[in-house]
């Protein structure tokens, strides 16, 4: 059976942070789905389209991985397209508070699933959407956080 993966967020936008993990994770499952978490209470900072544009752009040569956005339940989204696991990056011991819960709730609901952790690099550790969009909104120069295919200013 194929080994299927998602690995949902809010990518607003995707970082190098976030890429690493899925560069670690391709040789551990048959297809990834990054999958842009759609907010219906709240806006993001960068449209959705545009941060799946982006993120479809940093895995143009990547046939493992799919990209998608989606509303409603992580769990259900996995059990429409047939994913078994769930892929989550932990920088540090408030993020492991904060997946724990999640995943441990997701386990409840949908016990067929597993959450699957990678640590980040530790060089990636301080690298977080939410820095990102600050030192953009103070027009500071983002480009070492991001991949190199994500250019901000484009339309
Ligand atoms: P969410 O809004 O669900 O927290 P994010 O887009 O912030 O979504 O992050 C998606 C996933 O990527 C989460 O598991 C998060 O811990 C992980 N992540 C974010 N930044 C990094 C990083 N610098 N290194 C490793 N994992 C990261």
């Amino acid at each position: 059976m194929e080994k299927i993966a998602v690995f949902p967020g809010s990518f607003d936008p995707f970082t190098l942070g976030h890429k690493a993990i899925i560069t670690r994770a391709i040789p551990m499952f048959d297809k990834i789905y990054i999958v842009v978490g759609i907010n219906s209470q709240k806006d993001g900072f960068f449209p959705v389209e545009k941060r799946l544009k982006w993120i479809e752009k940093v895995f143009k040569n990547e046939k493992k991985v799919y990209v998608d956005s989606f509303t409603g339940l992580t769990i259900e989204y996995c059990r429409n397209i047939g994913a078994k696991y769930i892929l989550r990056g932990l920088r540090t011991s408030a993020d492991f508070e904060y997946e724990r819960t999640i995943a441990q709730l997701n386990r409840y609901m949908a016990p067929e699933l597993e959450s699957v952790f990678l640590l980040t690099d530790p060089e990636l550790t301080p690298i977080t959407s939410t820095i990102v969009r600050e030192i953009i909104r103070y027009g500071g120069d983002t480009s070492k956080f991001l991949p190199e295919e994500i250019d901000l200013t484009e339309n």
